[in-house]
């Protein structure tokens, strides 16, 4: 299975990925993750990322397209992979489109609102990636990560002033994706604003319709 999770920054795709791995035993692949990888190894592609993402705006296509490419020509994904934050222009879906089938994208909705309170109480492992909330889904333990034992931290890019300019960069550039993919009736709407069993729920009820 070949799943896309869209949404804007903060609708929670890295939360229900992260749920839906184990039930259909495909990985979970988000470009953010590769991107913040790339930047800590300090390689090619996370010295040139690394102002863009700084800044609350894409990477380059240039970038993006073939890190995500090599990743998923990797044996893990041989049965399917779960996209969380990708595509997210034009061009990243029409470049998939030529090597990968989807078979469902799903559409995480949530208000602005939410948003910023998820974003700015976002906490994330250092090393494992599970995502946690200082408020909605404390870890047990402060600071430590329920899964792993690894240390959590707050992304550079969590900050009021440049989640505004992630939400300009999702309205304009990643947004129009979504009528791309109703066009394709791929698209199934779910409610990112309930609770996380129940919005794990709903995508499940969209993948195995
Ligand atoms: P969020 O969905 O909360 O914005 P991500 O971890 O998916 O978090 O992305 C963080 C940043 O990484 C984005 O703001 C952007 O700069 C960059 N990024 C991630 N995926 C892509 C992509 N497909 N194309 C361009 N830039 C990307």
């Amino acid at each position: 299975m070949r799943i896309i999770i869209f949404g804007p920054p903060g609708a929670g795709k890295g939360t229900i990925s992260h749920s839906l791995i184990k039930r259909y035993g495909i990985p979970q692949i988000s470009t953010g993750d590769l991107l913040r990888l790339s930047i800590k190894k300090m390689d090619d592609i996370g010295r040139k990322a690394k102002p863009f993402l700084d800044d609350g705006m894409l990477a380059p296509d240039d970038l993006v397209i073939p890190l995500l490419k090599k990743r998923i020509a990797k044996p893990d994904c041989a049965k399917g992979y779960i996209l969380d934050g990708f595509p997210r222009t034009m061009r990243q879906a029409d470049e998939l489109e030529e090597f990968s089938h989807i078979d469902r994208v799903i559409n995480l909705q949530s208000s602005e609102a939410v948003i910023i309170t998820r974003l700015t109480g976002r906490r994330t492992c250092s090393q494992c990636n599970a995502i946690f909330h200082i408020k909605n889904m404390p870890p047990k333990k402060e600071g430590i990560c329920d899964k792993c034992g690894g240390k959590l931290f707050q992304r550079d890019d969590d900050n009021p002033e440049t989640i505004k300019k992630r939400l300009v960069a999702y309205r304009e550039q990643t947004e129009p994706l979504i009528s791309y993919y109703k066009e394709k009736d791929l698209l199934t709407a779910v409610d990112g604003e309930q609770e996380i069993t129940k919005i794990v729920q709903d995508c499940i009820d969209a993948l195995e319709a």
